[in-house]
């Protein structure tokens, strides 16, 4: 066995949005493996087990080994060349790397997407159309006594959320854990979470807006139809009994999962259910937050909003940032042939995209940034293998309450980070766009000046 053992207290698991900051790893510092990830769930572990250091090119082009340099110089030459280059991933990468990514987009008047398009995107526009009323986990562990999950199943997706903030831990209001807490779970189907809930409660697929409308209805009073049954799968008896829980318990939370914003109604179920929250803060103490998938989802989500006003699809064709889901967004910017150059990272939409938006991926440019070989990097001109974030790249990232975390790397990677490349990157870009607007004569003014 090596001597060379190194631990890392309080590292930080970047699988899932938990984002749990108390690991304890064991490091192989001769193998460059983590052997023992203490306090990981079973995703946790299999994150760090799988994340060894492998071989091969920190960069190629066109499948030819290059040097980071040239394949950098390749990089900003295609994207400012471009007419509509989109970016496109950024929630398995730091918010160092994020900021640098939204200011190359921002140079050249590009699109810039995250994967919230493709996950809780339908929450972000439901945030700007109800407001959210939100808190800390932290919060959550502490005090809530009322605890609904809502088209989710973190049992299997996240799977500490209860055990470390929600259902079982003893809180400074809540000493009994499980036992001071009503648990609420709404799914379409039965799933490893249901056995954890005090009350389950099974609504007909695609009538989770009608149920939380019901819901509401009954918040404020007003009468609800016995057939409210027939429609939703779930007795006028059973929504009177939920909504008495509500209204009498002392902190309430509702958690979103992606079975309420990929389902029929989309950002009105998310809308929906924030407007619950606000409704029930007339009773009570509510709040309402997305539970969300990937390790710094959230963060892609806070950069690029504080840097553009907006958290996903947003384009800077114009000059200045515009949202558009729908429009900017990447999947629908690809299927309809706009973009003409992709810079991607830290995601592999060749793999889970539809297939149209594959094809489009096939015909244009695509810069991949990624710590493996993907679908995405198979097919990229330009191929950037990067270092794993929080486990060879420190930086910040956010768990899914809107927490900062900073990440302690267990040991070195021969790869970059993507910051690494990115901040290069954006220089460079920054010198080509500058020149172009120097050789039209139209100066340099509307060029700011890159990130340090
Ligand atoms: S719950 Fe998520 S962040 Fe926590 S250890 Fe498991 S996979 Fe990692």
């Amino acid at each position: 066995m090596s001597e060379n053992i190194r631990t890392v207290k309080n590292a930080t698991c970047t699988f899932c949005g938990c984002v749990c900051d108390d690991m304890e790893l064991t490091v192989d510092l001769d193998k460059k493996q983590i052997t023992k990830a203490k306090n990981a769930c079973v995703l946790g572990r299999a994150w760090f087990a799988e994340h060894t250091i492998q071989s091969g090119p920190a960069a190629m082009i066109d499948g030819e080994e290059v040097s980071v340099e040239a394949a950098i110089e390749e990089a900003a030459q295609v994207l400012t060349k471009a007419r509509f280059p989109i970016t496109y991933g950024l929630s398995d990468t730091t918010c160092e790397a994020q900021r640098q990514a939204v200011a190359i987009t921002d140079y050249i008047r590009g699109t810039i997407d995250t994967t919230t398009s493709v996950c809780h995107g339908p929450s972000g526009l439901a945030f700007q159309g109800v407001g959210e009323s939100t808190m800390t986990l932290g919060e959550v562990k502490n005090r809530a006594d009322f605890v609904m999950y809502w088209g989710g199943n973190p049992a299997e997706s996240h799977p500490r959320h209860f055990t470390r903030y929600t259902v079982t831990p003893k809180g400074m209001f809540t000493p009994n854990g499980k036992k001071d807490r009503t648990v609420v779970i709404v799914d379409v189907r039965r799933t490893p979470s249901t056995p954890v809930a005090n009350i389950f409660l099974q609504v007909k697929p695609g009538k989770d807006f009608e149920m939380a409308w019901a819901l509401r209805a009954l918040v404020k009073g007003h009468a609800v139809d016995a057939s409210i049954e027939e429609e939703t799968g779930i007795s006028l008896e059973a929504l009177e009994d939920l909504v008495d829980k509500m209204k009498n318990c002392n902190y309430g939370v509702l958690f979103m999962g992606m079975g309420l914003t990929m389902t029929r109604g989309r950002h009105f179920n998310s809308g929906a259910i924030m407007a619950l929250a606000t409704d029930l803060n007339e009773f009570t103490h509510f709040v309402a937050k997305p539970v969300r998938g990937h390790g710094n989802v959230t963060g892609a989500d806070n950069v690029v909003a504080w840097q553009t006003g907006y958290p996903f699809g947003v384009n800077f064709s114009m000059g200045y940032p515009r949202f558009n889901p729908g429009e900017f967004t990447t999947v629908d910017t690809l299927i309809r042939g706009d973009a003409d150059a992709a810079m991607i990272i830290a995601s592999d939409p060749a793999a889970n995209f539809p297939q149209a938006a594959i094809d489009q991926l096939h015909r244009i440019p695509v810069i991949s940034f990624d710590t493996k070989e993907t679908e995405t990097s198979r097919l990229a001109h330009v191929a950037f293998r990067t270092s794993t974030y929080g486990i060879n790249t420190g930086g910040t990232v956010y768990r899914m309450d809107d927490v900062p975390i900073t990440l302690r790397p267990a040991f070195e990677s021969p790869f970059p980070s993507d910051e690494d490349i990115l901040t290069p990157l954006c220089k460079r870009v920054h010198e080509l766009v500058t020149a172009k607007y120097q050789a039209r004569g139209t100066g340099t003014a509307k060029v700011a000046a890159p990130l340090k």
